[in-house]
């Protein structure tokens, strides 16, 4: 244990909560009667490893490898992240989902691999070579006829299908990993195409913990750019009496929204 009284994992032991003078100190979580999970880098590996790679199929493991060594392995969708789209795709027994945004495909085998042998994933993005270093992962995982990848801007892509009208109320869950600036022109497209019950994530909407930090605080060009339009979604989508919300901070935070009207 430290001296600042936490454990090697980095939870805060019983005495954390004291002063120098054994007093009880009041933080911002035990006034709002809550605790924040993840404290540590120790922490989040002991998820992994205890309860994400045990399980975590053969061929998103191997996926997961491959990408690593790709020069934007940032960008791919976490482990433990992708554990939980899959439990949460049986969970709302979703048959027919979309993507926007699939890189490697980490995301989007998770979600293949979760939904029924005749579901479908319309994924799209503007890269298909990334699609296509994925793809023998997904055809050894048996999925690839889930499958109907589009390469092109969301955009364009989102509004030829509503033009379509048995794609309207169509879609049981869409997963929203693309380009920030965009989420809420998506948002406002993904509302007529997800069905009423259905559920749209955003991802990336604690956008590296920047949307708590100063604006002088120093970050990467990227996290600076897209900061301002993550903090508008999330304003956005709190005061959106179309959905029901739940902000989950798994990853770098995914806002799931159900549509209710
Ligand atoms: N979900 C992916 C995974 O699990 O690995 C990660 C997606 S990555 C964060 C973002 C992706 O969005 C990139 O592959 C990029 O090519 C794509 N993208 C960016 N702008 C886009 C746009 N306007 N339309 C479609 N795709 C776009
Ligand atoms: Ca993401």
């Amino acid at each position: 244990m430290s001296d600042a009284g936490e454990t090697a994992a980095g939870i805060p032991a019983a005495n954390g909560n004291r002063t120098e003078n054994g007093d009880k100190k009041t933080t911002r979580h035990s006034e709002v009667g809550h605790k924040t999970l993840l404290r540590s880098d120790a922490l989040f590996q002991y998820i992994l490893e205890t309860s994400v790679y045990p399980r975590e199929p053969a061929a998103l493991r191997e996926l997961r490898e491959m990408t690593a060594l790709h020069p934007w392995n940032l960008m791919t969708t976490s482990a433990d992240e992708g554990q939980f789209l899959m439990l949460l795709m049986k969970l709302i027994n979703a048959k027919n989902t979309l993507e926007l945004g699939v890189y490697t495909g980490y995301s989007l085998l998770s979600t293949a691999l979760a939904i029924p042998d005749d579901g479908k994933i319309i994924a799209i993005d503007i890269h298909r070579k990334n699609f296509e270093l994925g793809l023998p992962f997904i055809k050894k995982a048996g999925v690839h006829h889930k499958i109907d990848f589009r390469e092109g801007q969301a955009l364009p892509i989102l509004e030829d299908l509503i033009r379509d009208e048995k794609n309207l109320n169509f879609f049981d869950f869409v997963f929203v990993d693309a380009d920030k600036d965009n989420y809420l022109n998506y948002h406002e497209r993904l509302l007529k195409l997800v069905k009423v019950g259905g559920l749209i994530g955003y991802d990336n909407t604690l956008w590296n913990g920047s949307v708590v930090m100063p604006d002088d605080t120093p970050s990467p060009k990227y996290i600076k750019f897209y900061k301002p339009f993550v903090i508008e979604l999330n304003k956005f989508l709190a005061a959106d009496p179309r959905i029901e919300i739940s902000m989950i901070p798994i990853g770098d935070g995914l806002t799931l929204c159900r549509r209710i009207q």
